[in-house]
């Protein structure tokens, strides 16, 4: 397994200088003097392990082959994890009692669980901002330190091989993120105790695997057990569920099974506006309220209403997608379409975009012919400050 992973990391780093253009930032770098190597130590590249003649000069534990391969690594992951890095590389010290040994074997343990917990979190960041190829270093250190610490069969795998799959998929390298996803099922399947938590994730990627492959039934059955593990553990109405409708839309809908396809968008639309209604209002609550108005603008949280990074950016995807598929047939859809623009309009009012909010509420407002839902687009409009005339 470790010799595929670095197979894979000389497949994935062949020429950095590809990757990315050379006016980036620039890594602080400096030459390996060869007679300064004690003997018998080849230094290996850090991302594709071909022999290495630069290094890091603020860790100096860190090599590589070319000022490429030392920008991706930096601009990826490694400006993140090298003060970590420094300390778990560390030469041991002779001559340290059994204790301290024990003691500083905890200590490395916990600085590689926080050096996986940053790889992994700024894979995701990467991958939701579609930068793919900077996402890989990040995703292959997490499966790497992954293996170091739990073993290549550990449950706490599947989430990086995921980041890997994701970003895999994302730069069409089909063939990479099949081996990385089947390598994640397999640990699922010879884990009777994985959580949902982590089997919704693995099936969705594996339907946007088989949809990406055009194999449709596949990838319908995985986004039915992504539906089956979300729901069990969130509710048939929570948000993470509502991915593997669209998802599961999304195939319907490029096999032109148009009713199937419609109703299930629909219900993605209803999870989303009554999800974004509520902390919309509470949002419009906080922020007239006098006693808090000072104290409410200085959180993050409060300014998006509690959406994190994951929601803004499934939110702008799923439901910018949805309502360009209602008003290219608005005629028949007007009450859907009323819904999205809504949606869309709480979204950006959460996101402090007043002027995209306004513009997707009047929208709203123009579209319904449900009188009803009229006064709720109305009273939306009335009572957000920021969107008034
Ligand atoms: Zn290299
Ligand atoms: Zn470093």
């Amino acid at each position: 397994m470790l010799l595929l992973l670095l197979l894979l990391s000389r497949y994935f780093f062949p020429e950095a200088s590809r990757i990315f253009s050379a006016d980036r930032l620039k890594p602080v770098e400096m030459s390996v003097y060869p007679f300064a190597v004690p003997k018998g130590i080849k230094l290996l590249c850090e991302l594709c392990q071909k022999s290495a003649n630069l290094v890091c000069t603020n860790c100096k534990v860190t090599y590589y082959c070319c000022s490429g391969h030392q920008t991706s690594d930096q601009e990826s992951v490694h400006s993140c994890i090298c003060d970590n890095l420094a300390k778990v590389r560390q030469p041991e010290k002779y001559g340290i009692s059994e204790e301290q040994r024990q003691r500083r074997k905890q200590e490395i343990r916990q600085l590689n669980i926080e050096i996986i917990q940053t790889a992994t979190t700024r894979a995701h960041h990467l991958l939701f901002q579609g930068l793919h190829e900077q996402a890989l270093p990040a995703a292959l250190h997490s499966v790497k330190f992954c293996m170091e610490i739990y073993g290549l069969q550990s449950i706490e795998l599947i989430p990086s091989y995921l980041c890997l799959g994701d970003a895999c998929i994302g730069l069409g390298r089909l063939a990479d993120a099949e081996q990385y996803l089947s390598q994640a099922n397999w640990i699922a399947l010879t884990n009777p105790k994985c959580p949902s938590s982590i089997l919704y994730n693995l099936h969705r990627n594996l339907g946007l695997l088989y949809a990406a492959k055009g194999d449709y039934a596949e990838a319908a059955r995985h986004f039915a057990d992504d539906i089956y593990h979300a729901s069990e553990e969130y509710g048939t109405d929570s948000l993470k569920t509502s991915g593997g409708y669209y998802h599961m839309a999304n195939v319907f809908f490029r096999q032109s099974k148009m009713d199937i396809a419609m109703s299930l968008y629909r219900q993605v639309t209803k999870i989303w506006h009554n999800y974004l209604l509520e902390i919309a209002s509470n949002k419009i609550k906080k922020l007239t309220s006098p006693k808090t108005l000072a104290a409410v603008r200085l959180t993050a949280e409060h300014r998006t209403g509690g959406l994190d990074e994951t929601e803004e950016a499934e939110g702008i995807q799923v439901l910018s997608t949805i309502f360009d598929i209602w008003e290219s047939s608005h005629k028949k859809h007007s009450k859907d379409l009323a819904e999205t623009s809504l949606a869309l309009a709480m979204l950006f009012y959460c996101l402090e975009q007043y002027d995209k909010a306004k513009k997707f509420c009047n929208k709203a407002y123009q579209v319904c012919e449900d009188k009803e839902y009229s006064e709720t687009i109305l009273k939306f409009l009335n009572s957000s400050k920021e969107l008034s005339p």
